[in-house]
C-alpha cells in the first residue's frame, strides 16, 4: 500500500499517517521529518536547509525530489509507505512516478490550522514562528492546492473532513481504501 497524506500543517497528518501505518503494515516517513534531521547537520547544506526551513518556505523541487527518491529507494519502503509532506508542488508531483494507491486530503480550516499549531507550540520548535506558520499556510494554497486538482483528475484523492475526532477520520479514510487493505 502506498499512501499520501496531503494536508496544511495541523490538519492531523502525522496521527493518522502513524494509524494507517500501523493498519497496512507499512513504514510512516515524514519528509518534514526528513528535513529537520538534515537541518541539525553542520553541512551546507544542513545550513540551507535549516534557512529555509525556519521562515516556513519550501525547500526547492530538485533538492526535494533528490532526497525523497534516494530514501523511498531504500528496501524498508519496497513494500510500501504512508508518506506525509511530498508532494506539495505541482512539479514534485509530476516527477513523482511510485504508483501511488490514494492519495488522502486532510481538509483543515486555516482558522482551525492556526488555533491548532498556537495550542501545541511549546516553543521546542525553531520553524514554527507566527510568520513561518503564516508563510506555510499560504504556500499550501499556493503550490499544494494545484496538487490536489492534480490527484483528483486522476481519480485518486480521497477528500476527509479532518476537522472532526482522529477515531472518526481515520474510520473515513479506511472506508476509502478497504478493496486495497
Ligand atoms: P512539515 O513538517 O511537513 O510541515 O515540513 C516542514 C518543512 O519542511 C516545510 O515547511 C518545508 O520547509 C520542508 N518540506 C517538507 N516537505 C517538503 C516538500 N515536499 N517540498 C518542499 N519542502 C518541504
Amino acid at each position: 500500500m502506498k499512501l499520501i497524506l496531503i494536508g496544511i500543517q495541523g490538519a492531523g497528518k502525522s496521527t493518522q499517517g502513524n494509524l494507517l501505518a500501523k493498519d497496512f503494515g507499512v513504514p510512516y516517513l515524514s519528509t518534514g521529518h526528513i528535513f529537520r534531521e538534515l537541518a541539525k547537520e553542520h553541512t551546507p547544506l544542513g545550513r540551507q536547509i535549516k534557512v529555509v526551513m525556519n521562515a516556513g518556505l519550501l525547500i526547492s523541487d530538485s533538492k526535494t525530489l533528490k532526497i525523497v527518491s534516494e530514501y523511498l529507494n531504500r528496501p524498508e519502503y519496497e513494500k510500501g509507505y504512508i508518506l506525509d509532506g511530498f508532494p506539495r508542488t505541482l512539479i514534485q508531483a509530476k516527477a513523482f512516478k511510485n504508483g501511488i494507491d490514494k492519495v488522502i486530503y486532510l481538509e483543515i480550516s486555516d482558522k482551525e490550522a492556526l488555533w491548532r499549531i498556537a495550542g501545541r507550540n511549546d516553543g521546542t520548535r525553531e520553524d514554527e514562528t507566527l510568520v513561518a506558520i503564516r508563510n506555510r499556510i499560504e504556500s499550501f494554497h499556493k503550490f499544494t492546492e494545484p496538487v490536489l486538482d492534480f490527484y483528483r483528475k486522476k481519480g485518486k484523492l480521497v477528500e476527509v473532513d479532518g476537522e472532526k475526532e482522529i477515531e472518526e477520520i481515520h474510520k473515513a479514510i479506511l472506508k476509502h481504501l478497504t478493496v486495497k487493505k
